[in-house]
Formats: structure tokens, sequence, C-alpha cells
């Protein structure tokens, strides 16, 4: 049994990593996808990370896993799939025992790999996934034409025709890389106003090889095994190679919906010290913390997610000292 497993090896989940580490507890990270670092590793260059500006987000989480590693954090190569709370046979009492006192309150993880891993406090840190189109060819051109991020898969499309559906600061970003990349970009978005910022606005429409496809929405993608192309809700054909889907992000709460508490959006409610809320009651869910962009907060940035995971570690260490 771990003192503190911990779902994500993004920022967030690596920072409660390095705190964990810190406090002497013994700590696993459970990661889907081998030596990942987030959502960063998907991105351009960060540029507000205090004190490496410019640095690219790859190579920052990659910062945060070696410092993990460096203390010797384990990383267990699994999806998670749910948890199970087994409450102790002796009450809240007496002082932190490692080892495998099953007297103890405690969390079981079921892995996709049909094993189980159980720890006294869990920092969930599973972060969010991009949203889908959700028209019914989306899944089977995964990969073979659509694509959720232009900085990993725009180079397979240099000197083609593309297309990104969105119009938020990811769909704009998206569209200025891909424009510098491919023979011509058709942004479209479902409204003639850009939620995206003004200067970012400005950059796109001054762009040549953009084209502005503005009120309208995809009702078909085409093609046999690779895309083609897609029809517009009006009817417009547009021959192409790829879609960029910038739909923004949804959390990535599945696995825990049954326990926590979730806002309306699906992010867990929980405040700066990652303390959450049993699911169906007005209770503490003691022993389970949330941090970074999973949970409910203000600003979903690298800085906010590294400081929810050295709190979420804080309160885990703190609530193990109550054991
Ligand atoms: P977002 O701001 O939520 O934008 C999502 C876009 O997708 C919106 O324009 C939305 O349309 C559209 N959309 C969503 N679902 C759709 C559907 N089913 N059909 C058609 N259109 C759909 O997401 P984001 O662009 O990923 O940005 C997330 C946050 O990160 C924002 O706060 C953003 O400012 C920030 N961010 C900042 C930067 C930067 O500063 N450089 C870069 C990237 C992201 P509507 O507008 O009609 O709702």
């Amino acid at each position: 049994m771990y003192d503190i497993l911990i779902v994500g090896s993004g920022p967030a989940g690596l920072a409660a990593a390095i705190y964990g580490k810190r406090a002497n507890l013994s700590v696993a990270v459970i990661e889907k996808n081998f030596g990942g670092v987030g959502q960063i590793g998907e991105g351009g260059h960060v540029y507000n990370y205090p004190g490496l500006p410019g640095i690219r987000g790859f190579e920052l989480g990659m910062k945060f896993r070696e410092h993990a590693a460096e203390l010797s954090v384990e990383f267990i190569e699994q999806e998670m799939m749910s948890v199970k709370r087994v409450c102790g046979e002796n009450g809240q009492a007496g002082k932190i025992v490692s080892g495998d006192d099953r007297t103890l309150p405690r969390y079981e993880i079921q892995l996709k790999d049909g094993s189980v891993r159980e720890s006294l406090a869990v920092v969930y840190a599973a972060g969010t996934s991009p949203k889908k189109t959700g028209l019914p060819e989306e899944e089977k051109f995964i990969a073979k034409g659509i694509s959720y991020c232009a900085i990993c898969d725009g180079n397979f499309y240099r000197d083609k025709t593309v297309a990104v559906l969105g119009g938020g600061d990811t769909a704009l970003d998206e569209a200025l890389y891909l424009s510098s990349l491919c023979k011509k970009v058709y942004l479209i978005h479902r409204r003639n106003e850009f939620r995206g910022s003004r200067s970012t606005v400005s950059k796109v429409e001054n762009q040549d090889n953009i084209e502005l496809v503005l009120g309208e929405t995809v009702s078909t993608i085409t093609g046999e095994d690779r895309v083609d192309g897609l029809v517009l809700q009006s009817g417009r054909n547009i021959e192409l190679q790829g879609i960029f889907v910038a739909y923004g992000s949804a959390p990535s709460t599945d696995p825990v919906k049954t326990i926590v508490q979730l806002d309306d959006y699906g992010y867990i409610k929980a405040g700066e010290d990652g303390k959450t809320m049993e699911a169906g009651t007005d209770k503490e869910l003691p022993g389970f913390f949330a941090a970074g962009d999973v949970r409910t907060k203000h600003l979903r940035q690298v800085v906010t997610a590294v400081s929810d995971g050295a709190n979420a570690a804080t309160s885990a260490a703190e609530w193990i000292s109550t054991i």
C-alpha cells in the first residue's frame, strides 16, 4: 500500500509527487501514457512560466518529470478505470503506518490491466482531454485526417489543405501555426464573433492563406480510408486532407464521478487545498484530493497546476498524519 497514489503525470501530478516524496511519503504516479508530461507536451512554447520564458512545453514537462524521478517517484503506466473507498476498521485514530495495515481507511484504484493499487490518500490530477465533434465519422478518421493537436501533427500536412474547427484561442493559434506549414487553412467557427483574443484574431485576419468560414458548422466528414473533405451545414463542400478540432477541453473525471462531487461542467469541486466532497452528500471525501485543470478554478495554467499539486500533496500528508 502506498501513502499517496497520484493520478496523472502533468504539472499538477508531478508537483504533487515531488512534494509527497519530500514529505517522506511513499508515492506512485499512475499515468495513461508512458513517459507522459501532460498536455503541456502537446502545446508549443510556454511564455508565462516564471523564470523560464519561452521554454518548450515538452521540455518544461520533462524537467518536472526528471525532478520527480531524481526523488525515486515510482511510475505506473496504466489507465485508471475506477476507485473505491474502503473504510478502516479502527476509526481515524493512530499514527502513520507504512506497509500493509489492513485496518486503515484507504482507496483501491482499479487499473485497466485488472490489477488494483491501494493508498491511504489519492491526488487526482488527470487533467482535461480535447472535446470531440460528435460526428459519426470522427472516430474512424482519428489519426487518418482528424487531429486534436496542430503542434503534434501539423507537420504531416505540410503544403496541404486543412481546416481548424473552433473560435477560441486554441483554434486561432492552431490556424496561425498551420498557416506557416500548409498551403491553405480554413478556420470554421459556428458564430460570427470569435471567443479568442482580439489581437490573435487580427493576426489570423491578416494571414493570406487562412480563409474564415463563419456562422457554419460541419455536418459531414468525407473520405474512404482517410479524410478527403467535409460538407458544411449550408451544403458547401471543401476538399482538404486534414481537420484539426479545437473545441476546447473537457475534464477527465469519468473514473471518479461516482465518488466525488463535480460542478455543472464536470470539474471536481475543490478549493486551493485540493479537498473534495463526497458525491451525493455535503461531507468532505477524506483523503481524496484534486489538483490541476481537473478541479474548479479561476485560471488553468502550468503555474496554477504546479501550485495545486504542492497544495494537494501537503493536504494529503496532513490527512495521513491524522489516520
Ligand atoms: P474555448 O475558449 O472553450 O473555445 C472553444 C471554441 O470551440 C469556441 O469558439 C466554441 O464556440 C467552439 N466550440 C466548442 N464546442 C463546439 C461545437 N460542438 N461545435 C462548434 N463549435 C464548438 O477553448 P480553447 O480555445 O481551447 O481555450 C481554452 C482556454 O485556454 C481559454 O481561456 C483560452 O483563452 C486559453 N488559451 C489561451 C491561449 C493563449 O493565450 N495563447 C492559447 C490557447 C488557449 P463558441 O465560441 O460559439 O462557444
